[in-house]
């Protein structure tokens, strides 16, 4: 099987990829992200316009 986290040439994911508090860099807000990949708050998200100015054209497939 694969493992994201190779224990002898340390870890492939962000270190901080872990569940808790973040900034949400839309509106500067705390909120409980799942991980590293969510940096957008939920509120946010609902608004849908954060896509308007983050395009995710990077990150599609690979979260
Ligand atoms: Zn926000």
């Amino acid at each position: 099987m694969t493992k994201l986290v190779d224990q002898d040439n340390g870890p492939v994911r962000a270190i901080d990829d872990v569940p808790k508090e973040r900034l949400c860099l839309r509106c500067r807000t705390l909120f409980s992200s799942e991980g590293f990949g969510e940096r957008i708050c939920r509120r946010c998200k609902a608004s849908r316009s954060w896509k308007m100015g983050v395009q995710p054209t990077r990150a599609l497939g690979r979260w």
